[in-house]
């Protein structure tokens, strides 16, 4: 067993802090006091082919294992920074690697490793159906050699900033399949062929996310769109989680690195009583626990990360990782948050769009609470709760 990371693993988490380190928390702030996408950020870290990380070599892409790939989101909200805004560039094509045709696989996935295609859309979540997927209600229907969509999702991220959208459909109601997860369908949808048949509204959150309701009237598909088998897409979607939860734990794990440092630096330095605030234990102890549980979570990321390098199952580890990283991350955030006093409430000390942040991933991409039913339930073996 081996924790320590290899010579070329720290060569390519410091080049990632290095890079990071030119779009510093200033730089953050501003994007998210404009609401701006961090475009020149992505750019930046498309060009050095980071998030290519994940993509064979033989399609461009740096061929990379989960391990690295995980280091580099890591890294970037290790640095302040959110790598939400690109993080699906990432592994939304696991989707056309792992499914997709070979005709798919050569017209795409170059063009997404060099940055040239950006494909960082993906609709599943529906406002009728929120956590229960199957009751989506978006419709692909087959006509001749295409297809014509109709419907709605919500909470579609990245939108404007994608040529291409990943959209889960029924292509069988549900009333009409045995099985509640078939009957579903995967479609890479050009967003530019789409036109006005696809209409994005942008919802206001309190995150610098970029995040819509999307309308979907009439859209015709061909039928090369389709990814896989027709009624197979949940299986797909469910085949790329691992890879989403063990990466999106990981940039938890660095917004807890970054808080418990920030937390450290500042306790250290604001004297209240004639003292360092630090020297506190009602300070010290929170920020001392919330390290403690990032740790243990970046080991579980560790394993999780090695286990899907492996080629071994690690759905377990990969869904233990999304919740105690996030869980963490969340401690942190608070801990840093009650350090800096009023101060933490001050967008330039930029704590607070950190806290808010990281308050994201307990509930996106899937909430924790049905983490928690998947350990009950298949983990421990105890009852369905829905
Ligand atoms: C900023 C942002 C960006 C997002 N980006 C995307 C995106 O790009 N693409 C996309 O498809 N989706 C996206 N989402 C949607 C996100 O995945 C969902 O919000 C999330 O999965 C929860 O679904 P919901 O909001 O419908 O909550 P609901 O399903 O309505 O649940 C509400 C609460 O009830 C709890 N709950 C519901 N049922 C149970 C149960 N059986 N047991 C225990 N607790 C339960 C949930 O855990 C949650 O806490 C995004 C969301 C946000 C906020």
């Amino acid at each position: 067993m081996d924790f320590e990371l290899s010579d070329s693993q720290k060569e390519i988490r410091d080049a990632v802090a290095t890079l990071c380190a030119r779009f510093g928390n200033e730089y953050w702030h501003r994007c998210d006091e404009q609401g701006a996408y961090p475009e020149e950020f992505v750019r930046t870290l498309s060009e050095a082919g980071w998030l290519s990380a994940l993509i064979p070599q033989e399609y461009g892409g740096a061929g990379l294992g989960m391990m690295e790939a995980s280091l580099i989101l890591e890294e970037i909200n290790h640095s302040g920074g959110n790598a939400v805004a690109c993080h699906a560039q990432m592994y939304t094509m696991a989707s056309i690697l792992k499914h997709g045709s070979a005709e798919q696989k050569q017209r795409y996935l170059p063009l997404i490793a060099s940055g040239e295609l950006r494909l960082q859309s993906f609709g599943i979540t529906e406002p009728d159906a929120g956590s229960e997927t199957p009751r989506i209600k978006t419709f692909a229907r087959r006509e001749g050699d295409h297809y014509v969509v109709n419907g709605q999702k919500i909470f579609t991220s990245r939108f404007q900033h994608s040529d291409m959208l990943l959209l889960l459909t029924r292509t069988t109601p549900f009333e009409q399949v045995t099985k509640k997860t078939d009957g579903m369908s995967l479609f890479l949808v050009n967003l530019k062929e789409a036109g006005e048949a696809i209409n994005a509204v942008p919802i206001a959150t309190m995150v610098n996310h970029g995040t819509n309701q999307v309308f979907i009237e009439n859209l015709i598909l061909p039928r090369e769109a389709l990814i896989g088998e027709e009624g197979k897409g949940f299986s797909y979607v469910l085949s790329s989680l691992n890879a989403e939860r063990i990466l999106v734990g990981s940039e938890s794990v660095g917004d807890g690195h970054w808080f418990v440092e920030y937390a450290v630096k500042y306790s250290g330095e604001r004297r209240v009583f004639n003292r360092p605030i630090g020297m506190n234990q009602g300070v010290q102890f929170p920020i001392a626990k919330a390290h403690v549980a990032v740790q243990a979570a970046g080991l579980m990321k560790l394993k999780a990360a090695a286990l899907f390098d492996a080629g071994l199952p690690c759905g377990a580890e990969a869904n233990m990782t999304k919740y105690l990283a996030s869980e963490a991350a969340w401690e942190a955030a608070e801990a840093a948050m009650n350090a800096f006093g009023g101060y933490g409430f001050a967008k330039q000390y930029h704590v607070e769009r950190k806290w808010r942040e990281a308050r994201l991933y307990r509930t996106a991409p899937i909430s924790n609470n049905l983490i928690l039913s998947f350990v009950g339930e298949h983990l421990l073996g105890m009852p369905r709760s829905y």
